[in-house]
């Protein structure tokens, strides 16, 4: 139907984003023609009861190429039914914002959680189980299909599995490795969606069954919850946050029958590790902690051990209430029915799997460490007795194997080489010994992460190893799955998200490559010329905030060896350097400020310790300190996480040798590096991209909230993508129903004759070729709406 009376449109609304409307006509006026249509809502009559109310809204007509305020329905989506059956959001005959929002929510209510829309998967989290999407029959349904010897393949409904078997298909038949790309914010289900792939591939080779499921493919799949207990939190957000990246690279080597998952290798991002020492109200830090101390509660009085772990200290005096890392946010519990003490004997079990036995006190040992070092407090003036300091310190040094004194006094003093009077010693101030103390903490937890994720990885693929060296011809290029923190923007944004939006930006930037190809392989099957000049292109950002020597990275970590660098100055050297850039902003009212335009909006970064949290290496005192301790454990958490222990820009009073030696490590050129490399390996194989959506804020079941859903498809560039459909024939229909709509326009008889024949290409070809002038080129520039009148029937499913 045409924008006429009696069409039905989509009209903008605050409320619910797009609401529904019917054209009444059109009127002439001063600031140019508009539409008066009618639109429905809902309002409440006498004793409340619920009416539908009307009103008439003007809204300026669309242009041909404008934006668009008024976007025509599509039939298809006018039943539950058709928009159950629409699978393919790109089939949809009239492709725009409001009918991409209305297709997911009806389908959405009908536990149709999964939709295609070109390339990419979305998925809305449906907050409940859906045993009748995942279940063991599903999951072998899948998997039969992969069999060379599968003979009716069933049509694929949009399903992760699906995105699974696409990929294990690619490694097998066409020997290309492949990535997963998961992405969407907080709570939206992308490490459930993670483990749904992980769990796909692992039992794929084994045709399905647990039971005939080898050891490494057991093993890859108990790596999962060892990470979350030491990676993830309680947020408002999430009471399973992850709160660090991974990239998981599965391994497959050729079998008889099928590949067989041989081995894996997880690559870790940004573990949140200020979340040891301080957390938000009603949030928690790692669940580990947390399920250490219910485990010690369920111990019997008189107990020397947990889960069968020596521990050196009494169990009783373990408690959440105890410390002061854990007591601060008042949330110590997850929901009711969750043991956590049962949990940690899952976890203890998994590190068992994985050779950390011999290492189990060590770890529990580090864990109370660092618990015991928040109860560590500093006083002015110093009292320095070593009777305080031995008391304050005794269960962190006895965890630890260091010496009080020597802990006290790197927490208290700083040493200096200065040029000709030798080594001198500073006092520090209070808050300077408390930063010292968090740092530490912040440290040994890191340090203590690395090691088991390197111990995983060793277990994981030495298995693996060993497989593969029998025989290395057989191997196959891996499987990666990124499960990476979304584009994030809060009321105070910092390092931290700077860093995860750079990372989203990159790849943002790789999903605009992939949407290009795929767009132009379109036109080029279609033989249509194509001129792709509103290409979404993010290259600029990636440029301002990374790109050596004068971007917003790079000019931090100049900072950060600059004798009395600090971030005020590098504020106002940014401002200076990119002031007149079209996606940086200064804050005029605030010079501390600066505002980063990123593909999914605007973000006002506070530089505020942007340069004490890019330098966080730890002070050479408390390096010397740890590297003299007297546990083999502790030494080897030190040199198993060197690159941040490693010495700081303070440990020297010497110019020249405090930049060399600080070049070496800054958070941002590390994770600039990791990020270079992660972007090499996927850009190497297949892209799959899934797009996870949170439906609400509230994490419930059955709630659907536009604005929220909206903004996420923005964010992700889900909309984008939609843009550059509608940049180019944003109408798009299968031949046989192009035919059935447009064959009254002529009166040739041999396109009904070929329809009827089944021909349909062809019979659409001939119909068009009659109706186009030979001298008007089709191009992307024609009107997005045919001219002729058209009824978008439900469109055949793929
Ligand atoms: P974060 O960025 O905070 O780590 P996330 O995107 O990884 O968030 P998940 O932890 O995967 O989010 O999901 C949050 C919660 O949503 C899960 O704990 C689970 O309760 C629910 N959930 C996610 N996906 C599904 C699904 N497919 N089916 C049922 N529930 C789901
Ligand atoms: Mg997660």
């Amino acid at each position: 139907m045409a924008l006429e009376a009696g069409a039905e449109v989509w009209v903008p609304c605050d409320a619910e984003i797009w609401r529904p409307g019917l054209v009444l006509g059109f009127e002439d006026t001063s600031a140019g023609e508009v539409v008066v249509v009618e639109v429905k809502g809902k309002g409440s009559g006498k004793g409340h009861r619920p009416i539908v109310t009307r009103e008439e809204v003007r809204v300026p007509r669309p242009k041909a190429t404008g934006s668009c305020q008024l976007h025509l329905r599509n039939e298809v989506l006018r039943s539950n039914r058709g928009a159950l059956e629409l699978q393919d959001l790109g089939l949809l005959p009239l492709l725009h914002e409001p009918a991409v929002l209305h297709a997911l929510q009806l389908r959405f209510q009908q536990d149709a959680i999964y939709t295609l829309t070109g390339p990419m998967l979305l998925a809305v989290n449906p907050f409940k189980a859906l045993p009748q999407l995942y279940g063991a029959e599903r999951l072998e349904a899948v998997i039969r299909q992969i069999r060379p010897e599968a003979q009716e393949k069933e049509p694929e409904e949009p399903h992760i599995y699906a995105v699974a078997k696409a990929a294990y298909e690619g490694v097998w038949h066409r020997a290309v490795g492949q990535t997963v790309l998961v992405s969407g914010e907080s709570g939206a289900g992308k490490t459930e969606t993670t483990k749904f792939v992980m769990r796909f591939l692992a039992l794929a080779g084994a045709g399905g069954a647990e039971a005939s499921m080898s050891t490494v493919e057991r093993q890859v799949l108990d790596s999962i919850p060892v990470l979350e207990a030491l990676g993830n939190a309680k947020t408002l957000r999430n009471e399973n946050s992850s709160r660090f990246g991974k990239y998981i690279e599965l391994q497959f080597k050729a079998a008889a029958s099928a590949p067989r998952l041989v081995g894996a290798h997880t690559h870790t991002y940004l573990l949140e590790k200020v979340r040891v020492v301080h957390q938000q109200e009603r949030e928690r830090s790692f669940h580990i902690f947390y399920q250490l101390l219910a485990a010690a509660e369920r111990e019997e009085q008189g107990s020397t051990s947990v889960c069968g772990v020596p521990i050196q200290e009494p169990l009783s005096s373990l408690q959440v209430e105890s410390f002061r890392y854990l007591r601060g946010s008042k949330c110590w519990t997850l929901d009711e029915d969750v043991d956590e003490a049962q949990l940690f004997d899952a976890t203890v079990k998994g590190m068992r799997h994985f050779g950390l036995e011999e290492h189990l006190p060590g770890i529990l040992q580090t864990l109370l460490a660092v618990l015991h070092l928040g109860n560590v407090t500093f006083e002015v003036p110093k009292t320095n007795s070593e009777a305080s300091a031995a008391e304050l310190c005794a269960p962190l040094c006895n965890a630890l194997g260091l010496d009080p004194q020597k802990l006290e006094a790197a927490f208290c003093t700083r040493t200096m080489q200065a040029p000709g009077e030798g080594v001198i010693t500073m006092p520090n101030t209070v808050e300077k010994a408390a930063d010292s103390r968090d740092s530490l903490a912040r440290h040994l937890y890191d340090a203590l992460f690395t090691f088991v994720v390197a111990r995983i990885n060793a277990t994981v693929s030495e298995t693996g190893g060993a497989a593969w060296s029998k025989a290395k011809s057989k191997l196959l290029p891996f499987v990666g799955v990124l499960d990476i923190f979304g584009f994030e923007f809060f009321e105070q944004n910092s390092l931290e998200q700077l860093f995860i939006n750079f990372t989203n930006e990159l790849l943002q930037q790789y999903f605009n490559e992939v949407i290009f190809e795929h767009e132009a392989e379109l036109y080029r099957r279609e033989g249509i010329q194509w001129d792709p000049l509103d290409f979404p292109d993010n290259h600029a950002i990636v440029d301002l905030v990374g790109k050596a020597p004068m971007g917003i990275l790079p000019m931090l970590d100049e900072e950060c060896i600059t004798t009395g660098g600090s971030s005020e100055k590098w504020c106002s050297k940014l401002c200076k350097a990119h002031g007149s850039h079209g996606h940086f902003g200064v804050v005029k009212l605030n010079q501390h400020n600066f505002i980063v335009r990123h593909f999914a909006g605007p973000v006002e970064y506070m530089s505020k310790s942007f340069v004490e949290k890019n330098r966080d290496a730890l002070g050479a005192d408390l390096v010397k300190c740890l590297k003299a301790s007297s546990k083999p454990f502790v030494q080897q958490l030190v040199s198993a996480a060197d690159r941040s222990f490693g010495t700081t820009a303070e440990t020297t009073a010497q110019g020249a040798t405090r930049r060399t030696r600080a070049k070496r490590y800054t958070v941002a050129s590390e994770f600039q590096g990791q990020l270079q490399n992660l972007m090499e390996r996927i850009r190497a194989t297949e892209p799959h991209f899934v797009r996870c959506i949170k439906p609400n804020a509230q994490s419930s079941a059955g709630i659907f909230e536009r604005r929220g859903v909206v903004q996420q498809l923005q964010y992700q560039g889900v909309l984008q993508a939609i843009e550059v459909s509608r940049v180019g024939f944003p109408v798009r229909l299968k031949h046989r129903q192009a035919v059935m709509e447009f064959k009254c326009l002529t009166a040739d008889r041999a396109v009904e004759a070929q329809a009827a024949r089944g021909q349909l290409a062809a019979a659409a070809k001939l119909l068009f070729e009659g109706l186009t002038e030979p001298s008007s080129p089709m191009s992307p520039r024609t009107p997005r709406t045919p001219k002729t009148p058209i009824a978008p029937q439900t469109p055949r499913t793929p």
